[in-house]
């Protein structure tokens, strides 16, 4: 059994149901429980700032699907919540990314572990430690030492 943590994002639609469903689809997801949910966050796009705030999320699954059998089942997800996949970082129904898989480390076309940009952005941090304060990034130490260089982000617990 594999510990995963998983990110949710959403600005399109109703955001808030669509993570809650989310959450929902995950709590559904073969070989898989779900262990874990943060609570909402409203966030501040990053990259293209003309779009709708994001609302993220994380949670932790124990899972015996692999890391890359795990990808295939969080797109299988946005796929069903219609994401249109248009511009990097642009607007999204629901984006799912795969944040850590155990202490993994895999750098592969399709897949990269640690999420290679987690430990920079404080919607993705600061969900990660409701469910998990004393988190180690492999490479990249602590989770809690990387929360003060993103304090500055725009971010808003519902
Ligand atoms: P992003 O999440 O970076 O905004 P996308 O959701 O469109 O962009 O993802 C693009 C591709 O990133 C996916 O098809 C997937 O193959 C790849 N990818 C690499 N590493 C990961 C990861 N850790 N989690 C999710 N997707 C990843
Ligand atoms: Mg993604």
């Amino acid at each position: 059994m594999s510990l995963a943590y998983v990110a949710l994002g959403a600005n399109l639609g109703d955001p808030v149901a669509t993570v809650e469903a989310a959450f929902a689809a995950l709590a559904g997801l073969p070989q898989s429980t779900l262990r874990g949910r943060s609570a909402l966050y409203r966030t501040a796009p990053v990259g293209i700032e003309t779009q709708p705030e994001f609302v993220n999320a994380a949670a932790c699954l124990d899972t015996t699907l692999a890391p890359e059998a795990l990808l295939d089942a969080l797109l299988a997800i946005e796929q069903d919540f219609g994401r249109v996949r248009a511009e990097r970082n642009g607007p999204r129904t629901l984006d799912l990314d795969v944040l850590l898989y155990d202490e993994q480390v895999l750098d592969t076309p399709r897949l990269t572990l640690p999420h290679p940009r987690l430990h920079l952005r404080a919607f993705v941090l600061q969900p990660l430690a409701e469910l998990a304060p004393a988190l180690r990034i492999p490479g990249r130490g602590t989770l809690a030492a990387w929360l003060p260089a993103v304090a500055n982000q725009g971010i808003r617990r519902l």
